[in-house]
């Protein structure tokens, strides 16, 4: 099958892809609307966003299952107090007044991004807002890589994963948006589930090896990933079994032979999350098609520094 989108997700001679992760969360609040238009007006034209369920089945963009308390804050302001409650147990009515504009400095998870800009009245947005803003003339050029979150409470239950799979493809074709979004999970069962219900977008294939995991403050994926230690398999190999078009290592867990395996299997190769120069450096050595990051203009500048750019737009800028 074609998926044109793929294009925008593929590197190529002096050419690597910026990819938003969460918008740009060093400097902007994540996923929220004011940091997903920041990195638009970057020039970075993918954005990299996680979706939850809501209770009456509301798809959100959010990233963990529990509304957090260094990041969440109720209308007067004030940070959650107390036991964090699931989104899959609140309404959206529930959530749609409380501000995620800003992360409280004296959590651990707040420490991490000194640079975010601190907003009032950021809101969490539903799928649907950003895809409505996305559908907008100008930003035909716009790419999604839309993360679906696996509630790990929920992992035996098919039906209820069926349907967040039924409510986000939904949205997705509503807006006319299934030619401009790739489909973006650790649970590589639920990227199955999207296959079968919507064969029309490509599939991406987050994977994180233990040893490597230290996202303080954030849910963790283990619960839900696959066993990526089958011996004598390589990663790119277990991704293209599965029919990915797409794989997105944690960018400590790369080498260069998987990346050249990669090439020869016909998969793009994006890593998550790359922030620091040196990191960056590295990565752009190694010749991934993409660079997820919380800093864009970070891997704008270490791109242009190489020699690279990241669209089309700016190989004719150059
Ligand atoms: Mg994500």
């Amino acid at each position: 099958m074609h998926f044109p989108q793929l294009a925008a997700f593929t590197g190529g001679d002096g050419l690597i892809r910026v990819i938003g992760h969460r918008g740009a969360r060093g400097i902007m609040p994540e996923n929220t609307m004011e940091g997903f238009a920041f990195t638009l007006n970057c020039g970075v034209r993918l954005l990299e966003f996680d979706v939850v369920m809501t209770r009456d089945g509301v798809p959100v963009i959010t990233h963990n299952h529990s509304l957090t308390g260094s990041i969440v804050r109720d209308q007067a302001g004030n940070w959650l107090q107390g036991e964090e409650p699931k989104v899959s147990d609140l309404d959206w009515a529930d959530l749609e007044n409380l501000d995620v504009g800003g992360l409280d400095g004296r959590s651990d998870y707040g420490r991490r991004f000194p640079d975010q800009a601190f907003l009032y009245g950021a809101r969490i947005p539903r799928l649907s807002d950003l895809c409505e803003l996305i559908a907008q003339p100008d930003y035909q050029d716009v790419h999604l890589m839309l993360e679906i979150k696996s509630d790990p409470d929920k992992l035996k239950n098919t039906t209820a994963r069926a349907d967040v799979v039924a409510a986000v493809v939904a949205e997705v074709r509503a807006l006319g948006l299934t030619q401009r979004t790739l489909m973006h999970s650790f649970d590589w069962t639920l990227l199955a589930e999207c296959k079968k219900q919507a064969p029309e977008m490509p599939t991406s294939y987050l994977t994180q090896l233990p040893d490597n995991a230290a996202d303080i403050g954030e849910d963790h994926a283990a619960p839900a990933s696959p066993d990526l230690t089958k011996a004598g398999v390589s990663v790119p190999d277990l991704v293209t079994r599965e029919a990915g078009a797409l794989w997105c290592p944690y960018y400590l867990d790369v080498t260069a032979a998987q990346v050249a395996r990669a090439r020869e299997l016909g998969l793009r190769v994006a890593v998550w999350t790359v922030n620091e120069v040196a990191d960056i450096d590295r990565m752009i050595g190694l010749g991934v098609d993409a660079i997820v990051t919380d800093y864009p203009g970070r891997v704008q500048r270490r791109l242009l520094a190489q020699g690279f750019v990241w669209s089309e737009q700016a190989v004719l800028a150059r």
